[in-house]
C-alpha cells in the first residue's frame, strides 16, 4: 500500500524530517519505505492513494486511565487526594466489567479520531480493556493496576493474575501488550513495588507507576521514610525494571539523576497537573538528566479529554515558561515526546516512529484550516502543528496497517451505540 501527502514527517528515534510531496509504503502492518516521491520505487504506484495534507506517526499516549471517560467532569475543584478519595474511588468501586469495556470503547474511539493510536493504560478489569482495544483497532499497552485496598494482602496472587494475562495476551507483533501497574509508592509498600518490578523485569514488561505527582504526597513519603519516593524505589531495585513513571512534578535534582541513570521514562501529563492544581513538571531538567520524557493525558476525569494534541502544545510552552527560556524544549523535541519517546518508553522502538521498519501506525491531518497557513516551509509546518493542531485536524488513521478512521469517521465501531452505552452507565454510576 502506498499513501502520498503534501508533507510526510519521517520520524526516527532522534529526528523529524519533513518530506514535501512525500510517500509512505507499508505492507503487513509494517512501514517499508518513507521518503520524497521523486525517490520512490515506481513499482509502488499501482496501489497508491494521494491523500494530500500531512502524514505522520500516530501519537502515543504514555499515561492514561481511559475507562474513566464514564467519570468525566467528576470532582472538579478538588486536589488530587480529595478528588480520589471523595469523588473518584467511591464511583469506581461500583464499576462493573461491562462499564470498563464501554468506558474504554468511548475513550479509545475518542483517541483514534484525534490521532492517538497507542495508549498506556493503568486500570482494573484489564480483560475488558483488551476486548475494547481489539474491537476499536487501537494499540494498547495494558498495565493492570495494583492498589493497597484491593491487593495489599495478596500481592503474590495479583502478580500471578497479571502474569497469566501477559501469557494470554502479550503480543509484541500484534497490537496488545501487557505490563504491571503498581499504583504508587505512597499507596503500596516499597517492597511490594519491588516484587512487581522483579516480575516485570523477568517478563521484559513495563512497570507503570505514579511518581511525585503532588507536594503533599512527596512530603508524606519524606516524613514516613526520610527519603524521596524515587530514592525508595531505587533502594529496593525497582528502577531496574522498564519504568514509566507518571507525572514527576515534584522530582528534585537527585531524583532526576536516579531516573536518568536507570534509563527510566517519565510520562508528563501537564493538563492533568494543571487541572488538579498539582504544579509544573520540569521536563527540560528531566531531559538534561537523561530521562526519556514522553507525554500522556492521564485519565479523562482529570483533563477532561483524551486529545493528546493539547499536551503536545502544553509540554514545550510550560517548559519554556518555567525555565524562562524559549529554547527549553524545541518543536522537534516536542513531536518526539508525543511519538517516538512514548514507543521507546513502552519497549517498542518500532512504535511512534515513521520510517522503514516501523509499525504502520500513521495519521493524516488536513492542512486546509487557516491556522496552518502560510506554512511556507516544512519547519514552519512543524511549528504550526505543535502550537496549533488539534485532534479535529486528523482525518485518517491506520493502526498496524489497518485503516480505522476514514474521512474523520471510525470504520470499526458503531459510535452511536458506544455513546448511548456510555451515557446510561455514567448516569447509573452517579445516581
Ligand atoms: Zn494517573
Amino acid at each position: 500500500m502506498r499513501v502520498t501527502a503534501d508533507i510526510v514527517l519521517e520520524v526516527t528515534q532522534t529526528a523529524v524530517v519533513a518530506h514535501s510531496d512525500g510517500v509512505v509504503d507499508f505492507e503487513g502492518g509494517k512501514v517499508t519505505w518513507v521518503g520524497p516521491a521523486a525517490d520512490a520505487d515506481p513499482a509502488g504506484e499501482s496501489e497508491s492513494r494521494h491523500l494530500g495534507g500531512l502524514i505522520m506517526p500516530g501519537l502515543v499516549n504514555a499515561h492514561a486511565h481511559t475507562p474513566m471517560t464514564l467519570l468525566r467532569s467528576v470532582g472538579d475543584g478538588l486536589d488530587l487526594h480529595r478528588w480520589l478519595t471523595e469523588a473518584i474511588w467511591p464511583l469506581e468501586r461500583q464499576m462493573t466489567v461491562d462499564d470498563v469495556y464501554w468506558g474504554m470503547m468511548l475513550g479509545s474511539s475518542e483517541m483514534l479520531l484525534s490521532g492517538v493510536t497507542t495508549s498506556h493504560e493503568m486500570y482494573l478489569f484489564d480483560g475488558a480493556l483488551i476486548s475494547a482495544a481489539n474491537d476499536t483497532g487501537a494499540r494498547l499497552v495494558a498495565t493492570p493496576g495494583v492498589v493497597q485496598a484491593l491487593h495489599g494482602s495478596g500481592i503474590d496472587r495479583r502478580i500471578s493474575e497479571i502474569s497469566d494475562l501477559h501469557k494470554a495476551h502479550n503480543d509484541p507483533t500484534g497490537r496488545i501488550s501487557v505490563g504491571f501497574g503498581p499504583h504508587s509508592p505512597y499507596d503500596l509498600e516499597p517492597s511490594q513495588v519491588a516484587e512487581l518490578a522483579d516480575q516485570a523485569k523477568a517478563l521484559d514488561a513495563v512497570l507503570h507507576v505514579h511518581l511525585e505527582e503532588t507536594e503533599s504526597e512527596r512530603n508524606q513519603i519524606l516524613s514516613q521514610h526520610n527519603k524521596t519516593a524515587t530514592q525508595l524505589l531505587a533502594d529496593v531495585g525497582a528502577l531496574e525494571a522498564r519504568v514509566v513513571a507518571a507525572h514527576g512534578v515534584w522530582l528534585d535534582e537527585n531524583d532526576m539523576k536516579l531516573l536518568g541513570h536507570a534509563n527510566a521514562s517519565v510520562a508528563h501529563c501537564p493538563q492533568s497537573n494543571l487541572k488538579l492544581g498539582s504544579g509544573f513538571a520540569d521536563i527540560a531538567g528531566m531531559a538534561a538528566a537523561g530521562i526519556n520524557v514522553c507525554i500522556g493525558t492521564d485519565g479523562p476525569a482529570s483533563n477532561d479529554n483524551l486529545d493528546l494534541w493539547d499536551e503536545l502544545t502544553l509540554a514545550p510552552t510550560l517548559a519554556r515558561g518555567l525555565r524562562r527560556n524559549p529554547a527549553a524544549v524545541g518543536t522537534t523535541e516536542a513531536v518526539l515526546m508525543a511519538t517516538t519517546n512514548g514507543g521507546a518508553a513502552l519497549g517498542q522502538p518500532d512504535v511512534g516512529t515513521l520510517t522503514a521498519g516501523s509499525r504502520a501506525d500513521l495519521i493524516r491531518l488536513s492542512l486546509d484550516h487557516p491556522k496552518f497557513w502560510p506554512g511556507v516551509d516544512a519547519d514552519s509546518v512543524i511549528s504550526h502543528l505543535v502550537f496549533g493542531a488539534s485532534g479535529y485536524d486528523v482525518t485518517d488513521v491506520w493502526v498496524n496497517g489497518k485503516q480505522v478512521v476514514s474521512g474523520s469517521q471510525l470504520t470499526t465501531v458503531d459510535l452511536d451505540q458506544v455513546k448511548s452505552e456510555a451515557r446510561s452507565r455514567a448516569q447509573r454510576l452517579r445516581l
